[in-house]
């Protein structure tokens, strides 16, 4: 199993030991994501000692209102590094601060983002929180920079965004809150099962029965097996799509 998003430099778990354990917890490989210019950097050199981890580069948008142009040049200097396989996560999040400028500032970091992973033709991930809307505006208005794949992270949208997004051709990505008990998995059956990946999000949303602990990695299975039931596939069959999708999406074929 691949685990297609974690953010495996938080402080709330030891790293270290996730990786040592990986094989035995049955992941081939893990996808750990940059928030920030800092986080980016760190996630490269964990990449770099660790042979079945690799990384992406981005600024989060929570992280938009300090990017500077100094930082985006060296965001762009990242994006040739060999473990580097995404531009993420970025787009736009309006739970905690959504007035008119935070949300312009937002929305220009997120499009130079889009520009930049266009530039040296890689995927982007995409957090979206509160956005849905816009998000969807900007995927359609900057179209031409998106040849190289875009994956709805944590996608939350349910039925709603569903179709529009799939007719723009994204993967969605599914973590633990789509596990929890009063949420709608019933559109799952509409996606193509060619764009569907399972990530964790660790440390946060850790899936059902599990809810409100710290995420770990290997708890990617629990998702896969809520999404293969609902699917009507055993989990074999489920994982066989869903590892094959994740390294469609990140050109993993050759790396892993
Ligand atoms: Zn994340």
């Amino acid at each position: 199993m691949i685990d297609a998003h974690a953010h495996l430099l938080s402080d709330k778990f030891d790293n270290k030991l996730i990786i040592a354990n990986m094989k035995d917890d049955g992941l081939d490989c893990i996808i750990n994501i940059g928030t920030s210019l800092a986080d980016s950097i760190k996630g490269i050199e964990l990449a770099d000692k660790n042979k079945h981890i690799f990384t992406t580069v981005g600024i989060h948008p929570e992280y938009a209102e300090s990017a500077t142009l100094d930082k985006l040049i060296e965001l762009e200097n990242l994006l040739s590094k060999s473990k580097v396989v995404a531009v993420g996560e970025i787009g736009l999040d309006y739970h905690y601060k959504a007035d008119e400028p935070i949300k312009q500032k937002q929305k220009e970091i997120f499009v130079y983002q889009l520009k930049l992973a266009n530039k040296y033709s890689l995927p982007v991930v995409i957090h979206c929180r509160d956005a849905a809307e816009d998000i969807l505006q900007i995927l359609k208005t900057n179209k031409k920079y998106l040849n190289n794949g875009v994956c709805m992270h944590c996608y939350s949208e349910g039925t709603e965004y569903a179709e529009a997004f799939k007719n723009l051709g994204c993967y969605f990505s599914f973590t633990g809150n789509i596990t929890f008990k009063k949420v709608d998995r019933s559109f799952l059956k509409n996606l193509p099962i060619d764009k569907i990946m399972v990530e964790t999000d660790c440390p946060y949303l850790a899936p059902e029965p599990l809810r409100g602990t710290i995420n770990q990695p290997k708890n990617v299975i629990i998702t896969a097996q809520k999404i293969a039931d609902e699917l009507q596939m055993t989990l074999q069959n489920f994982e066989k799509f869903t590892v094959s999708n994740t390294k469609e999406f990140f050109k993993l074929k050759n790396k892993i």
